[in-house]
C-alpha cells in the first residue's frame, strides 16, 4: 500500500517580484507520511509548516518536485489527489449567519457529495456538535468554532485530515478537547497530518514526527525514537559552599561550573537519572541550597539534531 502523502524534492519559493528578495520557504523536502498516522510536522514560525500544507491543499503552486497524496500526484490528477484530503486551515473564518447544519450541507454541494450520501448529523456528532447543529454559527465558543472547522474538512470522508496549528492560541482545555476529537478520528481510520510549534503537543498526539527548520527537515522519525536522541536534561544545582573544583564522585558526569556555587550537570534521560545525580552529589558531600532543571525547548533541539557529533 502506498503512503498517505509523499513529497519528493519539494521545493517552493515565493517569488515578490523586485518588490523584495524571494523567499525559499522549502527545500527539497522528502517526507513520506504513512496511512493511519498521527503525523506531526513540528517547527517554529517561519519555517515552512503552513506553505507545505498549502500546497498539499492546493492553495499555493509549488516550484518544483513532486508530491502525491493516497496515491495520486497533484500534478497528473489533481482532482483525486485533492479530495483525498480535509484541510482545517490556520485562520478561523467563517460566515457567521449560517448554522453549523447549514455550513456543512454547503460544503457537502461544493464538493459534489450527493444528498444521499451527506452524514451531516453524524458527522457533527464526532466533533460533539450536534446539539448546535441549528445554532447561529456566531453564537458558538471559540473551541466549538475550531471543532466546525474540522467539521467542515470531514464532509467528503477524505481519507486524510490535516490541520494547521490547530491549538495555537487556544487555552489549555480546548487544547485537551480537540486532542480529543483528533486522536478519536484517528481511531475512526482518519489519516491525521497537523502542525504545531509544540512539542507537547507533537509528543503526546504524533506517532511520528518531522522536524522542520527554514525550509529543512531536520529529523523524521517515531516519536519515541525522536524524543531519545533529543533526551539531554540539564540540572542547576546552588551549593551552600564555594566548589573550586569538581568533586572526583561527580566527574563521570558532564559538568560545569559557573561561578563558584552553580554547579551545572547534563544527562540523558536514557542513560542516567536524576536519581543517580542526587546521590553523587550526596556522595561528594555537597551541600545543595537550591535545584532545578532546565527543559528543551525547540530551539536547544534543533541545535541538538543539527549538531555535527
Ligand atoms: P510556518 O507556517 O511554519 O510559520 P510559512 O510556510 O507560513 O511558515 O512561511 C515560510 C516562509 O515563507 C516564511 O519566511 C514566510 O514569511 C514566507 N512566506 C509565506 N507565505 C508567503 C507569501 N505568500 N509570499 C512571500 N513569502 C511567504
Ligand atoms: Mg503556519
Amino acid at each position: 500500500m502506498s503512503a498517505a502523502i509523499k513529497v519528493e524534492k519539494l521545493d517552493k519559493i515565493y517569488s515578490l517580484g523586485g518588490k523584495g528578495p524571494d523567499k525559499h520557504a522549502l527545500k527539497a523536502i522528502d517526507l513520506e507520511i504513512p496511512r493511519g498516522s498521527i503525523f506531526g510536522l513540528l517547527g517554529p514560525n517561519g519555517a515552512g509548516k503552513s506553505t507545505f500544507i498549502n500546497i498539499l491543499a492546493g492553495l499555493v503552486n509549488k516550484t518544483s518536485g513532486k508530491a502525491n497524496i493516497w496515491g495520486f500526484d497533484i500534478d497528473e490528477n489533481p482532482r483525486n489527489a485533492r479530495v483525498s484530503i480535509g484541510v482545517v486551515p490556520q485562520e478561523l473564518y467563517f460566515d457567521a449567519f449560517f448554522t453549523p447544519f447549514e455550513m456543512l450541507e454547503l460544503q457537502a454541494g461544493l464538493y459534489g457529495v450527493p444528498k444521499s450520501e451527506r452524514r451531516t448529523l453524524e458527522i457533527l456528532e464526532t466533533v460533539q456538535l450536534a446539539d448546535e447543529a441549528n445554532s447561529y454559527t456566531r453564537t458558538l465558543s471559540g473551541g466549538m468554532k475550531r471543532r466546525l472547522l474540522v467539521a467542515k474538512a470531514m464532509v467528503h470522508s477524505p481519507p486524510i485530515l490535516v490541520l494547521d496549528e490547530p491549538t495555537a492560541g487556544v487555552d489549555i482545555e480546548l487544547r485537551r478537547q480537540l486532542w480529543e476529537t483528533i486522536q478519536d478520528l484517528n481511531n475512526r481510520g482518519v489519516t491525521i497530518v497537523l502542525t504545531t510549534h509544540y512539542l507537547e503537543e507533537a509528543e503526546r498526539l504524533c506517532d511520528r514526527i518531522a522536524i522542520i527548520n527554514h525550509g529543512h527537515v531536520v529529523a523524521c522519525d517515531s516519536t519515541k525514537n525522536l524524543l531519545a536522541r533529543i533526551d539531554e536534561k540539564e540540572i542547576l544545582f546552588d551549593l551552600a559552599h564555594d566548589l573550586e573544583e569538581i568533586p572526583e564522585a561527580l566527574k563521570s558526569f558532564h559538568c560545569h561550573l559557573s561561578g563558584k556555587r552553580r554547579l551545572a550537570i547534563q544527562i540523558n534521560k536514557s542513560s542516567a537519572s536524576v536519581g543517580e545525580v542526587l546521590a553523587a552529589i550526596s556522595s561528594a558531600g555537597l551541600e545543595v541550597h537550591d535545584l532545578f532543571t532546565k527543559d528543551t525547548d525547540l530551539e536547544d533541539i534543533f541545535l541538538q539534531l543539527t549538531r555535527s557529533d
